[in-house]
């Protein structure tokens, strides 16, 4: 046995090797609110339902209370008020989901072999896992560099009787840009086939971003005709601690096509509404918590605090020579590229940058350039996720994108050969440097990322990760 204060010692050692998680200088992974008697209620609504298996909610209806009540808040948000669904694990769980109910009404309705996914460059790796997982094709369409957007037209024309289903963002992780949700849907909803509106990022914070001082934003929600399915993240702008995220559907039919029943093994009757089988229920009570606390006007307030300090933080950057804020973008999310317009001197190298941003306290997401179906080349950016304690943060955040833009400002990105003398590093060799302590050169590894094919950085990224969560005593 060991004592609790020193197993805790322990816990807090190793925390200490993290990111921070309050306080605004990571800008993605996580959204603080900061608010600290938020998380204390959600801590509390933990410990509350920590004992508890979510597998079942006629022997525990609490879990079905609790969930009818985020459905509840979240259907009226959404403005579909005769919308179902359920609280799931995250993001990419319910993504998953809204692609299995998709999968399994297009083979209910007499589909044959293997459907297709409708979607652009910009949905989220989470639809490709979903195919991936579930055995669909997808038909990726390349976004227009300028706007980050596909148009209506593209998605059109790849509707087909083998599509299960359309997916688009409101709005896409990348670079914050909300698709043609109404012309997609619509026209999608005239040959029967469903559209999922992947809102995991937005889902939370644009039904607010007008009343809150943003801009307008066209319609995205269930009062677009056609729109089947909607995901929004309650562990992103939802404020709650990781593991939730609402799914809805507008129709009970493909609501139901989601679950997974079984009666005929030998133990008890199984249905179950969503991947997992025994659940944990602490995510949906704190989310439950933090939402019941929020309440509409808590969500206004805290989309206040994000729309003022990303209007500071777009300006900043406009501001800053060698740089542009990339895309038709709406809401919190900032992706940043080279202003390719200016000579090569001033030109300011995005992945550059946020090394440069990072000795200055902030941490910015670096994302690889992309070669798109048609060729065209959607370059790298830099990524900022904009959250409402942000706006306190503004001028020193300015000041750290202004020094770090001056300190690299001209520099050219180091092709991968950087990382080793033939441009192949040994992933496990970089695992164990990073994990010795040394700090993971991001820079590097992106730009590794790019020059590779696919498939290939596909594998050393695996092979990296594998190795550096491997027990240390091997
Ligand atoms: C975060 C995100 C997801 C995936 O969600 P996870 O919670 O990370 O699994 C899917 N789509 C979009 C647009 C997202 O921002």
């Amino acid at each position: 046995m060991t004592g609790a204060d020193e197993v805790l010692g322990r816990l807090r050692a190793y925390r200490e090797h993290d990111a921070p998680t309050h306080g605004g200088r990571v800008l993605s992974y996580v959204y603080d609110h900061g608010r600290p008697e938020v998380d204390e209620l959600a801590a509390q609504a933990m410990r509350m339902l920590q004992p508890v298996n979510g597998l079942d909610p006629t022997t525990f209806p609490s879990v079905a209370l609790m969930e009818a009540d985020l459905v509840t808040f979240g259907r009226r948000m959404l403005r579909g008020p005769g919308a179902t669904g359920s609280v799931t694990s995250g993001g990419t769980e319910s993504c998953l989901l809204a692609v299995k109910a998709a999968r399994d009404l297009w083979r209910a309705g007499g589909g044959q072999g293997r459907p297709r996914i409708v979607m652009s460059t910009s949905a989220h790796a989470a639809f490709h896992k979903a195919a991936d997982y579930l055995g669909l094709g997808t038909t990726v369409l390349p976004v227009d560099p300028a706007s980050g957007r596909a148009p209506a037209s593209g998605y059109v024309e790849a509707l087909g009787d083998d599509v299960a289903l359309v997916v688009v963002s409101a709005p896409s992780y990348p670079h914050g840009v909300l698709d043609p949700v109404a012309e997609v849907a619509g026209a999608a909803a005239d040959r029967g086939i469903p559209s999922h509106v992947d809102a995991c990022v937005g889902g939370w914070v644009l039904p607010w971003w007008p009343v809150a001082g943003g801009c307008p934003v066209p319609p995205w929600d269930f009062s677009v005709r056609g729109v089947s399915s909607i995901s929004a993240d309650l562990h992103k702008y939802g404020y709650a601690p990781k593991g939730a995220s609402l799914l809805l559907f507008a129709d009970a039919e493909l609501d139901r096509a989601r679950y997974f029943a079984l009666t005929d093994w030998l133990g008890y009757p199984v249905v179950n509404p969503t991947v997992l089988g025994t659940r944990s229920a602490t995510s949906l009570a704190a989310a439950w918590a933090v939402v019941q606390s929020l309440g509409d006007e808590g969500y206004a307030a805290l989309t206040g605090r994000v729309v003022r300090a990303t209007s500071a933080v777009v300006a900043a950057v406009e501001g800053v020579d060698g740089l542009r804020v990339v895309g038709d973008r709406v809401g919190p999310l900032v992706a940043v590229a080279t202003d390719a317009t200016v000579p090569a001197e001033r030109r300011v190298d995005p992945l550059l940058w946020t090394a440069a941003v990072a000795e200055r306290g902030f941490v910015l997401q670096g994302q690889p350039s992309v070669v798109q179906s048609d060729g065209s080349v959607v370059p790298h950016t830099a990524h900022l996720t904009i959250t409402p304690v942000t706006e306190g943060l503004v001028e020193q955040l300015a000041a750290a994108l202004e020094g770090g833009a001056a300190a690299v400002r001209g520099a050219v990105l180091p092709g991968p050969e950087a990382l080793s003398e033939n441009g192949m590093p040994d992933p496990v060799a970089l695992a164990d440097a990073a994990r010795s302590g040394g700090d993971l050169d991001l820079t590097s590894v992106l730009s590794l990322i790019e020059a590779l094919p696919r498939d290939q950085s596909a594998r050393l990224l695996t092979a990296f990760l594998q190795r550096f969560t491997a027990p240390r005593d091997v």
